[in-house]
């Protein structure tokens, strides 16, 4: 049976795990299954290969090894860092994030509000950024962290983190970003940055799932979220995922090298696919300010269709992509960050993202190019609220649980 073809236009939902990160866990995974906490050397001499991964993440973020703490996941660091901002600072019961912050933030945040922690969410203008003065102003002395985002999985719009982290030093405030969409698209340098915290999730820079970090500044109070064992220099409890912590510390140093590659040849990739759907498909507009933004990302509305109807439609030719974040398909919700971004509902429910990536090509882009503006029209040819006479609409089919697409 031969596989269909698949153009992968969804790398900020995850990464395909590159071939050396492959080669550098297979043995791990293989031969190499000892426990590194175990006194004999079979297991110990894994732990030597979580030291030297955790050297190759730390170069990757310009920061000592020793503030690296390997975690299960993004979620799980971010869950992390605003669990012991809090608990470090029992006085402080408040925290500041964005409205456009990843689930792993805001579900978490609405748990803590409901625990009687108070909780600012910022709203972002049009173009999807914060406003610093107003930021300023939320701070206040009982606020325990803020926690920003450095760019959003959605848009790609980037925050000036560096920034921010003035303003809540200035206040005596942590400050963590979520940078999980940034490696391998941008430069980082905690040092420079100047943050106290920072996650990042492997599955993002070509490693395999189930692997995080969370980057926790020297001399800083830690209160782990995971309480067990001594693992992590007993700042997060669990046997270490040693094959994923091998493969995270391979994909960091590819990462690093690729650096340029993902800046020139993808950014011009994503600009030429996206300068052709705008210029090409009527009816369409990009979301979000066009710079700063990650060179890869490009979130685009195209007005009276629904998302999932496209993304049916390019899924029948091997076309991934997506609408809203990952986390958030298969609901019939309008994304929160469109939405906080002042979009209207029906706009943000015919928008779609396309993430792209070092493996992605010219050849790639040319077959979306060609299909997309087809698919766009057969569907507002059927749509109710587009130009044209009313056929089948779509969320009426679906509600009789027909098949709304043409076959
Ligand atoms: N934060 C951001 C900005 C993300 O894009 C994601 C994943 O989509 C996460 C956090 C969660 O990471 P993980 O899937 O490793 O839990």
């Amino acid at each position: 049976m031969s596989q269909q073809r698949v153009y992968y236009f969804d790398n900020n939902a995850t990464t395909r795990v590159a071939p050396e990160v492959i080669e550098a866990m297979l043995p791990v995974l293989r031969d190499h299954y000892g426990n590194p906490s175990s006194i004999y050397k079979f297991g110990s001499q894994t732990g030597v290969e979580v030291k030297a991964a955790r050297g190759q993440v730390a170069a990757l973020i310009n920061a000592d090894p020793r503030e690296v703490i390997f975690t299960s996941c993004g979620t799980e660091s971010n869950n992390a860092a605003l669990h012991s901002a809090l608990v470090t600072q029992p006085g402080k019961r408040h925290i500041v994030t964005t409205a456009v912050e990843h689930s792993a933030i805001i579900n978490h945040c609405a748990f803590l509000q409901k625990q009687g922690f108070e909780v600012t969410f910022l709203p972002v203008d049009a173009d999807g950024s914060v406003d610093l003065h107003l930021l300023n102003q939320s701070i206040r002395p009982d606020t325990a962290v803020v926690s920003v985002m450095w760019a959003n999985n959605e848009t790609g719009v980037v925050f000036p983190i560096e920034e921010i982290a003035a303003i809540c030093h200035s206040k005596n405030t942590i400050f963590h970003t979520d940078a999980t969409q940034v490696p391998g698209k941008m430069k980082i340098d905690v040092k420079a940055l100047d943050v106290d915290m920072l996650t990042l999730s492997a599955h993002k820079l070509h490693a395999p799932k189930g692997v995080g970090l969370l980057y926790v500044r020297k001399r800083s109070k830690f209160q782990p979220y995971l309480l067990g064992g001594h693992q992590e220099q007993g700042r997060r409890a669990g046997t270490e995922n040693v094959p994923g912590i091998v493969a995270f510390g391979r994909a960091a140093e590819l990462a690093l090298a690729n650096l340029q590659d993902e800046d020139k040849r993808v950014r011009r990739l994503r600009d030429r696919m996206e300068d052709a759907i705008l210029a090409g498909i009527p009816n369409t507009i990009r979301n979000g300010a066009k710079e700063p933004r990650l060179p890869n990302t490009s979130n685009i509305a195209f007005d009276f269709v629904e998302a999932e109807a496209v993304l049916l439609m390019l899924d029948q030719i091997g076309i991934c992509a997506s609408s809203g974040s990952a986390c958030t398909t298969g609901s019939l919700e309008p994304s929160h960050v469109l939405t906080a971004m002042g979009i209207k509902p029906a706009r943000a429910r015919g928008s779609l993202r396309f993430s792209l990536g070092i493996y992605n090509t010219d050849e790639e882009v040319d077959h979306l190019l060609k299909h997309l503006p087809q698919i766009i029209k057969k569907l507002r040819d059927i749509s109710s609220a587009g130009p044209g006479a009313p056929a089948k609409p779509v969320a009426a089919a679906r509600a009789k649980h027909e098949n709304p697409l043409p076959v």
